[in-house]
């Protein structure tokens, strides 16, 4: 360990537990009971939340179904909702230390990256906003000279929102302006390890003049409040980030009342290095899609395919580049790598890596937990594995963790299908020089998202999702958008009825 590069912990005092309630109806409301956030780095209570239950589950979605249906926000103009939006967005930039601070205690991500989420959040509310105001449906002016046809998009009603505990506010922000934008009313669940930061959210909405029962928050587990929020009858749709496992228990939930569900889940994303690529840069996008908060990224290369020719050379480069990521303390602005988000979680890591030795594949680095000085038990150094066969567990399976896995492959052929043997499909990448190759490549792979040349790159106008067991609709981009939207038909006669009546009256 001693050629990793660690970041011990920094002399700062952190600040009080946050206090966390739910906001339902326009009003901070108490839980009866309360649950406490532990720092995964620093090892102490660092918030106190409501604990959702049953009954101020029920409350939000009355909430938020009385004010979509009284119109107060559904039937007002999309120039007056945008305006809130982009109020939010400023009021979001004015906030980026304070909720960042809170999200890195919460999730042991750097400050640096909670800065970057917290702030680039602020634009996703900037394009819903111009989404709202640009949005539109047709017209059929083709349908004959006594007929017209619109067909307008309607808000679908009120919307779950369930996010995870791993980018809490920018999920968030994936979700809710586009609801918002399209004129739903919304109760969201954030994670209860990571509350905080919505909280934080619902004060800005407020301050920006949302009105009440728009966006209800109500704080805790799955059991009960997910899940409710799942099943309800007056919930019309839900929009949930999480596992694979829960996702496919809403869809299973959410069958009793045919409500719409989307879904963004786990995934197992490839990224492909041909001999011809820029491995300069190729490495140096593998350490990042790797290590990127700590591993826990839906997003994660956690499995390369390496042509077989370059294979050693490039792994070479990457366990080099390994060592110089700088791990550590999260309140370090220097620290590239923070904690791992649970005790549970670190333990499930290591479970993989040591089957995955035991199995026969071979660590070129890392593999067990991370110690450093001054801070919590909560870390893993940077792994890498080669000498993965596709069969084994780690090759297949969501590791979550600093965790890389190698293959090796031949052929373009076979690099393809090694991307596509997997049940996810959320994202997926190719390094070469040869625009051919590339194409070839990103039309074949089976994935919501795939990148040529880089790795990671979002921006609020390209949709994001994933296809096989990585989930079903799209977020972001006209096409999230339009999930919260539904379609209408007008048909409209034009003058009088100039065909025969179907029932002849004088007969
Ligand atoms: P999780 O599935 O454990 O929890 C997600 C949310 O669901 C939490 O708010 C949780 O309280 C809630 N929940 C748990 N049980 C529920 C139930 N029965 N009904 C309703 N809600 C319930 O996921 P996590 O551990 O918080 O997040 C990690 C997972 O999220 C990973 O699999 C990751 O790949 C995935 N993820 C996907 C994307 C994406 O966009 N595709 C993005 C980020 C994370």
């Amino acid at each position: 360990m001693d050629d990793l590069t660690i970041n011990t912990a920094t002399e700062i005092s952190l600040p009080a537990p946050f206090l966390g309630r739910h906001l339902i109806d326009g009003e901070w409301v108490d839980g009866v009971e309360t649950f406490e956030r532990v720092s995964p780095s620093h090892d102490c209570v660092v918030s106190v939340s409501a604990k959702g239950d049953e009954v101020v589950t029920q409350a939000a979605i009355a909430a938020a179904r009385r004010a979509f249906d009284a119109g107060s926000w559904s039937r007002i103009s999309a120039k007056e909702r945008s305006s809130v939006l982009l109020k939010v967005a400023d009021l979001i930039a004015a906030n980026v230390d304070r909720i960042a601070v809170q999200e890195t205690l919460e999730s042991g991500k750097p400050i640096s990256q909670s800065r970057g989420e917290v702030g680039g959040a602020a634009d996703l509310w900037r394009y819903a906003a111009s989404l709202a105001r640009t949005s539109h449906g047709d017209s059929h002016n083709s349908l004959g000279a006594d007929m017209l046809g619109v067909v307008v998009k309607d808000p679908i009603g009120v919307v779950s929102i369930i996010t995870p505990w791993n980018f809490p506010f920018w999920i968030l922000s994936q979700k809710l302006p586009f609801a918002l934008a399209a004129g739903c009313t919304v109760v969201v669940k954030p994670s209860e390890m990571t509350p905080s930061s919505t909280v934080m959210m619902g004060e800005l909405l407020i301050e920006a003049g949302l009105p009440a029962g728009v966006c209800n928050i109500v704080l805790g587990h799955g059991q009960p409040v997910g899940s409710l929020l799942a099943t309800h009858k007056d919930v019309d749709m839900v929009t949930f980030t999480g596992s694979t496992a829960v996702g496919k228990m809403i869809t299973e939930a959410s069958a009793g009342t045919l409500k719409k569900v989307s879904l963004e889940l786990g995934g197992k994303n490839p990224q492909v290095i041909m001999p011809d690529a820029d491995l300069e840069n190729a490495a140096d996008a593998v350490t990042f899609g790797v290590y990127f908060n700590v591993g826990q990224c839906c997003n994660s290369s956690s499995r390369i395919i390496v042509h077989e020719d370059i294979a050693e050379d490039f792994v070479a480069r990457v366990v080099a580049l390994s060592r110089k990521v700088k791990f550590g303390d999260p309140m370090d602005p220097d620290t590239q790598v923070g904690a791992i988000v649970t005790a549970d979680h670190q333990r499930k890591i290591d479970g993989y890596v040591q089957q995955a030795v035991a199995a026969g594949a071979k660590l070129e680095l890392g593999g067990g937990a991370l110690s450093v000085d001054g801070l919590g038990p909560q870390f893993y150094q940077p792994t890498v594995i080669s000498n993965v066969m596709p069969d084994m567990q780690i090759a297949r399976e969501e590791v979550f963790g600093p965790v890389l896995t190698v293959l090796t492959f031949r052929t373009l052929e076979e690099a393809i299908a090694l991307t596509n043997d997997s049940e996810y499909g959320l994202s997926a990448g190719i390094w070469s020089n040869d625009i051919h190759t590339c194409l070839e490549y990103a039309r074949r792979a089976e994935a919501g998202t795939v990148w040529t040349n880089t790795w990671m790159d979002g921006y609020p106008e390209l949709a994001f999702g994933g296809v096989k067991q990585s989930g079903q609709g799209r977020e972001i981009g006209r096409y999230g958008y339009d999930e919260f939207l539904e379609v209408k038909s007008l048909v409209m006669r034009v003058g009088r009825d100039s065909r025969a009546p179907w029932v002849e009256a004088s007969a």
